[in-house]
């Protein structure tokens, strides 16, 4: 290692532990080394999770004011921050830089907004059916909460679970995507300056297997948020079932579809399907990977999104002329090529793109295929890259049927001047975020967020929905 490669410790009970150094790479020049980072190993994660357990019950007991004064001190400290760290989180994870300045602000307003939602009710008063009781139904803090992150939102998924675990009384291990620990490393600083006590908020770094793993199987951790692939959900949910019935929540993959329909205004349709399918690379959850559209809007929609997706210019995140930035790794672009490989087999019709990029760096062209049937493993695998087919359906009944029959269900959404077609949709739609006309992806951070059927398992992310995974009603009677 070299002394003044930028790097990033764990943090365990107010102390920054060293442990064996990884290398992170620029994904748009993998040559160049982002940060290294101290792998944690399972003794790491254990030590993490004690001094969490220790944590707690003093946590829980500081004043409402105390706490809602070290997270907007962490949100301020993120905002204030915005242009650095979301170079670094640019060059980390290959996001653009204007997308990485988003996300930076939106982690920074998420703290800012669970330190303030600590002034909303927290519980519920009931009239009792008996004489001279008194019913009401309080929360307490889950307790030890195990936080497991994906890559593709470094900051912002670690803060939307973060900020609201801490806010209900909850102690945090933080374990993150191995590809963004700098990202992480520097959000462990800032909530460590903050001023929060040893012990409350942890970070391990290092294999989902290793490190992930210990939280997973670990009693003494009380529940476990993660976010990452539909499998590897699968596997937290049994691990949690198994050791401890802890409680999880999971958010996980999607097949989202982005419905068109022949009265929709051409130019929105192409905006809407251009974001939602390509832009951050196709890396979100909630993009567009299905564009479900009717006959007679079907060629002129498929002419104007092709010109349109040629046209993007797929370069350097540092550049303000790029359009889209490399795909995050080394293998998800393998996997991306492969499915281009798959589609062409299915029968599918690459009219854009399709092909890795000539540029140094993982950089792959933006790929739309037509010709696509819902059936094919294109129309049915999440790719979590910048490709999207095109499916062509008679009416809105077809629409909604196709949309929905996905093992997913996370996001979808239609583009129509229709009022009803749009009511309709709103109704049937199988998922649990619509848009019309508006991109399958972006939202909000004080509304609901998460899937149905293989996209969620738990309750709700955000807003204030998070209070249902991050504490617990008790019901209490008092008589007087
Ligand atoms: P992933 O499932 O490979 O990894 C997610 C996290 O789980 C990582 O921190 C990883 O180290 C950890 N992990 C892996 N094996 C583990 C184990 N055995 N025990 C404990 N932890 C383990 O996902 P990824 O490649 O990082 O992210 C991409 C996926 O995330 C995509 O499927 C995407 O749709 C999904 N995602 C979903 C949402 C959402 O809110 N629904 C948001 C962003 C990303």
């Amino acid at each position: 290692m070299t002394g003044t490669m930028p790097h990033h410790l764990n943090l365990v009970d107010g102390e920054w532990v060293d442990g064996e150094r990884r290398a992170n790479h620029n994904p748009a020049r993998p040559g160049e080394v982002v940060s290294e980072y101290a792998l944690a190993d399972r003794d790491t994660a254990r030590a993490a999770i004690e001094a969490a357990r220790r944590a707690q019950p003093g946590w829980a007991r500081q004043p409402v004011a105390a706490r809602m004064e070290i997270l907007d001190r962490i949100g301020a400290t993120l905002l204030r921050r915005t242009e650095e760290l979301a170079v670094l989180l640019a060059r980390e994870e290959g996001k653009l830089l204007a997308e990485a300045r988003g996300e930076i602000v939106r982690a920074g307003q998420t703290f800012r907004y669970y330190a303030h939602q600590l002034l909303q009710p927290q519980g519920e008063v009931y009239s009792s059916t008996r004489p001279n009781v008194h019913a009401e139904v309080r929360r307490r803090p889950l307790g030890v909460v195990g936080i497991i992150t994906p890559w593709n939102y470094p900051l912002a998924i670690p803060a939307w679970k973060v900020a609201p675990a801490l806010a209900h009384g909850n102690t945090v291990v933080l374990k993150p995507a191995e590809l963004v620990t700098a990202s992480a490393g520097e959000l462990a600083r800032i909530v460590a300056e903050a001023g929060t006590p040893p012990g409350v908020f942890n970070l391990v770094m290092g294999a989902g297997r290793v490190v992930g793993e210990e939280l997973l199987t670990s009693t003494a951790v009380d529940g476990v948020s993660f976010t990452g692939g539909t499998g590897t959900g699968a596997h937290v949910a049994r691990q949690c079932i198994a050791h401890g019935n802890k409680r999880f929540q999971l958010e996980m993959g999607g097949k989202n579809p982005l419905v068109v329909l022949d009265d929709a205004d051409l130019e929105v349709a192409v905006r809407c399907a251009l974001d939602g399918s390509f832009f951050s690379t196709g890396q979100r959850c909630t993009a567009s990977s299905r564009l479900i559209v009717q006959a007679n809007i079907h060629d002129r929609f498929v002419a104007a999104l092709a010109t349109a997706v040629s046209a993007l210019r797929v370069g350097d995140p540092l550049d303000p002329r790029s359009d889209l930035g490399p795909v995050v790794s080394p293998e998800q672009l393998a996997q991306n090529l492969d499915y281009v490989r798959i589609g062409r087999d299915e029968g599918a019709t690459v009219v854009a793109g399709g092909e890795h990029h000539p540029d140094e760096g993982q950089f792959m062209r933006p790929t739309l295929f037509t010709d696509a049937r819902n059936t094919m493993r294109l129309a049915r695998e999440e790719i979590f890259g910048p490709v999207s087919c095109v499916i062509r359906v008679n009416d809105l009944d077809e629409a909604i049927d196709v949309a929905g029959d996905t093992d997913f269900g996370l996001s979808a959404g239609i583009v129509t001047t229709s009022l009803s077609a749009a009511e309709r949709f709103k109704r049937d739609a199988r998922a649990g975020i619509v848009t019309v006309n508006l991109p399958t992806a972006g939202t909000e951070l004080h509304l609901p967020f998460g899937g149905t059927g293989a996209s969620n398992h738990g309750p709700r992310e955000q807003g204030g929905y998070a209070r249902d995974f991050y504490s617990v009603p008790v019901t209490c009677y008092t008589g007087w």
